[in-house]
């Protein structure tokens, strides 16, 4: 079997805490992947002059992923690389209920969808300024019936939805509806009513790319619409597709729904590579406590073995995790059990027979 190499970040603040123990499993494994650590942050401008050096850019080249730990800051610019420099275009979120979980909702046991969150355009570009960058534009709000100039000082940011990246990520979430085989459903949302340029031209490509795929069922709603059905009923979701911003926020939102941010996984997808991290932050207000929950990074490290073609050690790591949670006796803080951070790999490793 040909080998694979994962460039590994273990971030900052809480994130180390749950990405080495993750890396260790994954070495416990036997699995034929070389980890390796490009450097980053401090170190790294310290030793070659800058926080993401030329070397560990070639890491990344030469791996055929990257395990990513959130970050606060030190591995910022490696972030970057890895979505705009490899062109990670599609953010895969998942949302799925597992028993043990602790749910707000009465009737979680069917939620199981998908949010893909465009990944590299809307309002993340960094195209932001003060408003007197924008004096010769001349532009003039028919809503509020005022020049741009006449608002007197402030700040605006950019927000840019393409044709090209719009098909592509709104093709990617209709191939996965395909493979989920699920519901066979893509939702597409954005606020296409308010924001009827770009919003709109957001929707008017997922109706073009839907008539590629007349097996797939489609709808769309404003987001704000959207939002009230996603917590009102949850299990008629299976693919939701949705512009960069509205994706952040309904992920984390979804995340909520099945028990917290301690068990949203995420991949993020282009035509020739993929990262992988947890939905989560760095989680500071709880670092160096042993209590951060690490289901969110392993589940994304089962997503990460799959993507490489280990299907079967992704598969198995997933179904570890449930049988943790349906178990019940090893269930994290953050789900209302006890668990220490360390006591949950130790039982995850067990889980998996491993010493
Ligand atoms: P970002 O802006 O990078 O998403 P943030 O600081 O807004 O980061 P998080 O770091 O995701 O947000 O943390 C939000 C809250 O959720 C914090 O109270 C944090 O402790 C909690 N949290 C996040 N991840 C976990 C986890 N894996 N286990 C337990 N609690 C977590």
């Amino acid at each position: 079997m040909i080998t694979k190499t994962v460039a590994v970040f273990p971030g900052d603040d809480a994130s180390p805490e749950v990405m080495l123990p993750t890396v260790a499993l994954l070495e416990k494994l036997q699995l034929p992947i070389d980890f390796v650590y490009p450097m980053v942050g401090e170190p790294a401008l310290a030793a070659h002059g800058s926080r993401f050096p030329e070397g560990s850019k070639a890491q990344v080249d030469q791996a055929d992923a990257s395990f990513f730990g959130s970050t606060s800051g030190q591995s910022t610019e490696a972030l970057f690389y890895l979505r705009w420099g490899k062109q990670t275009y599609a953010n895969v979120r998942p949302c799925q209920f597992r028993p043990g979980y602790r749910s707000p909702m009465a009737n979680p046991e069917n939620i199981d969808f998908v949010v893909v969150r465009e990944n590299l355009e809307d309002l993340y570009l960094g195209l932001e300024g003060d408003l007197t960058d924008l004096a010769g534009l001349n532009l003039y709000s028919k809503h509020a019936k005022t020049s741009l100039k006449d608002m007197g000082a402030g700040r605006y940011a950019i927000k840019v939805i393409t044709e090209a990246g719009s098909e592509r990520v709104i093709r990617f979430a209709f191939e996965l509806a395909r493979k989920r085989g699920g519901m066979r459903k893509v939702t597409l949302t954005s606020k296409y009513n308010m924001l009827a340029k770009a919003d709109g031209y957001f929707r008017d490509i997922g109706y073009a790319v839907a008539k590629e795929y007349p097996d797939i069922g489609f709808e769309t709603f404003i987001v704000d619409d959207f939002l009230c059905r996603m917590i009102s009923n949850p299990c008629a979701l299976d693919v939701v597709v949705t512009p960069n911003l509205y994706g952040d926020i309904f992920s984390d939102g979804a995340a909520g729904l099945i028990g917290g941010l301690g068990l949203a996984p995420s991949g993020c997808y282009g035509a020739d590579y993929a990262y992988f991290e947890s939905a989560h932050g760095t989680a500071p207000d709880i670092q160096g406590q042993n209590i951060i929950n690490p289901t969110a990074t392993v589940l994304s490290a089962s997503m990460m073995l799959t993507y490489l073609g280990l299907n079967e050690a992704g598969n198995t790591l997933e179904a570890a995790i449930s049988s943790l949670y349906a178990a019940g006796q090893c269930i994290p803080v953050d789900q209302g059990g006890n668990a220490k951070t360390s006591e949950f790999f130790q039982a995850l490793n067990d889980a998996l027979g491993l010493t």
